[in-house]
C-alpha cells in the first residue's frame, strides 16, 4: 500500500475530493493523506503538489517522487530545502496542452484579425473596414518550442500560420522555421509579427521579454505571455507599447500575482490581462498522467518528464 500526500494548499475541499477519487479509482488500498494531516512524516512514499510551503517537502524522509501538478516548476525550484534525491516530475498532461493552445491559437487570431483595432473603431462608433492578410502572411514566433510550444505550433500551422519557434537546443520540428540559442534569437524576433511566449522561467529566460529583445521584434508586432510572469521587465514592456513599437501585448502571467490593482498593466489601453488562466490543471487528465507515473515507479521504471535540476526545467 502506498501513502500519498496532496500537498496543495489553497486547493478547496472539492478538487480535493476529486483528486482522491481518481487516485482511489486506481488503487483503493491507496492511503491518501491531505496536507497538513500528514501523519507520520516517514510514511510519506509520494507527495502531490502545488504551491506547497517552501521547507515542507523536506520533512519526509522516505520520499520516493514528487508530482508537481503545473508544468512549470520555477517556484519549486526556488525551495532551497528541495529534496533533490527524488525524482520530480512536472506535469505533461493533454489537458493542460489542449488549453494552452486554445489561449495562443485566441490570442494570435484576436491580433491577426485586428480585433483590438475594430474594439477601439467600436469606442468611437467608427466603420472602417481595415485590411488583414493571410494566414501564411503572418509570422508568428514561439519562445520556447517544448510540449506547449509544439502543440500551439501544429495548430497554428494547421490555420496555415507561418510559425518559427526558439529554443535553448537546435530541434528538428516539420514545417517549423526552428532558431535556437543566443545567436538564433536576434533572426527569430525579426521576423516575428506575433510573438508568443511559452518558456520556462530559469535564470536565463528571467527578464527576457525587455527593451533589446522587443526592439528586435519588427514596428507594430504584438506580445503574448502565457509563461511566467518574469519574463517580462514590466516597465521596458510599457515603454515599447508607449514609443509604438509595440502595438498591443497579451498578460496572462504577472510578478507578483495577484497583479496588484496600483499596477500600471490594468489600466494600459493596449493591454489585455487575463488572471493566470491560459491553462488550468484539470484533475480528470492529469489524475491519468500522475497514475502512470505512479505505476511507473512502482514497476521500478523511471516516469516521463522528470524535471532537470541542472537546467531547471
Ligand atoms: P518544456 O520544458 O516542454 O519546453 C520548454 C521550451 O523552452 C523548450 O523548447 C526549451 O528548449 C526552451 N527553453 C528553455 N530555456 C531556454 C533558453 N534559455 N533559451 C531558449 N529556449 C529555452 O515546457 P512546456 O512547454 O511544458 O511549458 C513551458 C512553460 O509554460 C512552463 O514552464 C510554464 O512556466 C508555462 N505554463 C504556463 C501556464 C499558464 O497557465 N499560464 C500553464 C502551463 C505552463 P529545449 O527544447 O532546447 O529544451
Amino acid at each position: 500500500m502506498s501513502v500519498v500526500l496532496y500537498n496543495c494548499p489553497g486547493d478547496l475541499p472539492s478538487e480535493v475530493a476529486t483528486w482522491r477519487g481518481y487516485l482511489k479509482a486506481y488503487d483503493p488500498a491507496m492511503d491518501f493523506r491531505v496536507w497538513p494531516e500528514t501523519g507520520p512524516v516517514e510514511e510519506i512514499d509520494y507527495c502531490l503538489a502545488w504551491m506547497s510551503k517552501p521547507g515542507d517537502l523536506k520533512r519526509y524522509p522516505n520520499l520516493k517522487a514528487i508530482f508537481w501538478l503545473g508544468a512549470g516548476v520555477d517556484h519549486l525550484l526556488k525551495d532551497k530545502e528541495l529534496p533533490r534525491n527524488v525524482p520530480i516530475v512536472r506535469l505533461v498532461d493533454p489537458g493542460l496542452t489542449a488549453g494552452m493552445t486554445e489561449y495562443v491559437l485566441l490570442h494570435v487570431l484576436r491580433y491577426h484579425r485586428r480585433t483590438p483595432d475594430f474594439e477601439e473603431q467600436q469606442r468611437q462608433s467608427h466603420w472602417r473596414q481595415l485590411e488583414m492578410p493571410l494566414a501564411k502572411d503572418r509570422r508568428i514566433g514561439l519562445m520556447g518550442l517544448g510540449v506547449l510550444g509544439q502543440d500551439a505550433a501544429a495548430k497554428l500551422m494547421g490555420l496555415g500560420f507561418d510559425v518559427a519557434g526558439w529554443s535553448r537546443t537546435m530541434r528538428q520540428v516539420e514545417g517549423v522555421s526552428v532558431f535556437s540559442g543566443e545567436a538564433g534569437m536576434t533572426p527569430f524576433l525579426a521576423r516575428t509579427q506575433i510573438l508568443v511566449c511559452l518558456l520556462p522561467l530559469t535564470p536565463t529566460t528571467a527578464g527576457i521579454i525587455n527593451t533589446r529583445t522587443l526592439a528586435a521584434l519588427p514596428k507594430g508586432a504584438c506580445v503574448i505571455n502565457a509563461a511566467r510572469g518574469g519574463h517580462v521587465v514590466d516597465a521596458e514592456l510599457i515603454a515599447a507599447l508607449d514609443s509604438g513599437h509595440v502595438a498591443h501585448a497579451t498578460l496572462d502571467v504577472f510578478q507578483p500575482e495577484p497583479l496588484p490593482v496600483e499596477h500600471p498593466f490594468w489600466r494600459h489601453p493596449r493591454i489585455t490581462i487575463t488572471p493566470h488562466v491560459a491553462s488550468q490543471t484539470i484533475s480528470e487528465t492529469a489524475s491519468r498522467v500522475i497514475i502512470e507515473g505512479l505505476k511507473a515507479l512502482s514497476d521500478g521504471r523511471s516516469p516521463a518528464n522528470v524535471v532537470s535540476l541542472e537546467k531547471g526545467y
